[in-house]
């Protein structure tokens, strides 16, 4: 059943302790002022040299479990973030991902570890989210070996079984007012600058009471398998997404990298 009216999730990608430091402050600072519960998606073991932006915060781990504290939900953000693997995704957005069309193997053995140094820091991940969107079959197996049945991801309106994980989907990068569903809006504070943040604090002031959590919405429904049709407005929803990927590169020839590209 589609939520009316809409519902969001923030979440915020690619944690690890060389985050940028003033940026994720003020992502921090938000979440405070508006008591979000945030999906925060961690990198375990982080060897992306993309993703050491400030140097080491000792502190990291400590602000992590006081967040989990305060309700957010810890997510598993790959393994080490080096998406140098060209196998195709069940999200179907990125030519390259650190998880899809690795060996099963590999795979179980790094989604083991990964968890192993959350839950070593203290932490008690429960949603699988894939760098770059990328994860196959594999990746699900391993991750339901693990006792994960959560991921975030997909371009749905509600969220849904598929199989056997609870998926939540992940459809925005900034907000955006919307009717009716769920959607979650990923922020990344290594490129997130003072703009995004103050729009997403804009649109905070006018809709807090929408943003719900991840445990709030697994009470709230009871997510089954997914319809015809919005199977259909899930497959036009990416094709839209890719279509905008694509040109997106050549509207902002200049630039380092995309904000969204993670
Ligand atoms: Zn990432």
């Amino acid at each position: 059943m589609t939520l009316k009216p809409a519902q969001y999730l923030l979440r915020i990608d690619d944690l690890c302790p060389t985050v940028r430091a003033e940026s994720w402050a003020q992502w921090q600072a938000l979440i405070a002022d508006f008591d979000l519960k945030p999906i925060l998606a961690v990198v375990p073991d982080n060897r992306d040299p993309e993703l050491e932006v400030s140097p080491p915060d000792a502190a990291f781990w400590e602000r992590m479990r006081a967040l989990e504290a305060a309700g957010a939900e810890i997510g598993l953000h790959g393994y080490r973030h080096l998406c140098v693997s060209r196998g195709r995704s069940l999200i179907d957005l990125h030519r390259t991902s650190e998880f899809a069309g690795v060996p099963a193997e590999t795979q179980r053995a790094w989604i083991g570890e990964g968890l192993g140094i959350l839950r070593g820091h203290g932490l008690n991940p429960k949603i699988w989210v894939a760098p770059r969107h990328g994860f196959d079959a594999e990746t699900i197996r391993a991750l339901l070996g693990e006792g994960i049945t959560l991921l975030s991801d997909g371009f749905t309106r509600v969220p849904f079984l598929r199989r056997a994980m609870t998926w939540i989907p992940q459809q925005l990068w900034a907000p955006v007012e919307k009717s009716s569903g769920l959607w979650t809006i990923c922020v990344h504070p290594n490129t997130a600058g003072e703009a995004e943040i103050a729009a997403l604090r804009g649109f905070l002031a006018r809709h807090a009471t929408q943003f719900t959590s991840v445990d709030r919405v697994l009470f709230d429904s009871a997510p089954t398998a997914l319809t015809l049709a919005e199977r259909f407005q899930a497959v036009c929803a990416l094709r839209r997404r890719k279509l905008s990927h694509a040109v997106g590169p050549i509207r902002r020839l200049g630039h380092l990298r995309s904000s969204n590209s993670p």
